[in-house]
């Protein structure tokens, strides 16, 4: 199975593996170099230019990894922050490998290994001292992660009644930044857990479909994590993940686990929607 890396995005299980592995691998290491884009990518989002990064990051040991709703935050001296978002990809290359020939930033430690950062559809990699006022940064860095046990009942009903009753599954769950690094790709297998179509009103669903909702979205994610991201997206070694999708462009086409009928791909709200019909009727 290929997926381009131009397709790649970052949501809660990758960030959480991402960081982890970051933390395990980079930590203690200090940058030696900083190498600016090999080329010009528009949706590649920087904190002002990045050949000030070098200036900025070199000399400086990674004290710290978080990865928090679609950001991994590495954390060094003096309260600097680098951090990467949604679409922008972090791959470790150890001293003895070559770099890749076109990356957005390269960072070089002080045992000769390194970083890239790429960049897919668009994506941040920004650096920086002090507090990044990026609203989708502090929204992410403030948020309960679904994760996190104070992500409960309660907390979800409140999200579920601030929404607007003509909303859509998809819409809920996955826009609006209401449950930062949850996007179109997890979404489908919670949605699939839950036996809720994509495109059901917030209005049609009772109290049964909330909780199997608010279970799936915990345990789907929880496991997705668990197994170090799904095997739709890479790690920060470049691997796939271990969490077989039940619902996603591997799998359109394919007879539904549970009842056999024919998984469907539609264009709906941005982006491409999976579902079973049989498991997840409107
Ligand atoms: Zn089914």
């Amino acid at each position: 199975m290929l997926v381009p890396l131009n397709k790649l995005m970052l949501e809660i299980p990758e960030v959480k593996t991402i960081s982890k592995q970051a933390g395990n691998t980079l930590t203690g290491k200090k940058i030696v170099e900083v190498f600016p884009p090999t080329h010009k990518h528009k949706f590649a989002f920087f904190k002002g230019d990045p050949s000030g990064y070098g200036p900025l990051l070199i000399g400086k040991k990674i004290k710290s990894t978080l990865g928090h709703g679609m950001f991994v935050d590495l954390y060094f001296d003096e309260d600097i922050t680098f951090t990467i978002s949604e679409g922008a990809n972090m791959r470790y290359y150890n001293s003895s490998e070559p770099p890749p020939e076109k990356y957005q930033l390269l960072i070089v430690f002080d045992d000769g290994s390194f970083i890239a950062c790429t960049v897919a559809m668009y994506g941040g990699i920004w650096a920086f001292k002090g507090i990044f006022d990026n609203p989708y940064y502090q929204g992410s860095l403030n948020s309960i992660s679904p994760l996190d046990d104070h992500f409960d009942e309660s907390y979800f009903e409140n999200l579920l009644s601030n929404a607007t009753k003509n909303v859509s599954m998809k819409a809920l769950m996955a826009t609006k930044q209401r449950i930062p690094g949850l996007g179109n790709g997890v979404l489908h297998d919670i949605l699939y857990n839950a036996k809720l179509n994509p495109r059901r009103k917030i209005s049609t669903i009772n109290d049964s479909n909330k909780s199997e909702l608010f279970q799936s979205l915990k345990t789907t994610l929880k496991k997705m994590t668990d197994m170090g991201g799904r095997n739709t997206e890479r790690d920060l070694f470049g691997n796939f993940g271990g969490y077989e999708s039940i619902l996603s462009k591997n799998t359109f086409k394919d007879p539904c686990p549970a009842c056999g009928d024919t998984i469907i791909k539609e264009a709906y709200l941005g982006g491409a929607v999976y579902y079973c019909p049989g498991c997840q009727p409107l």
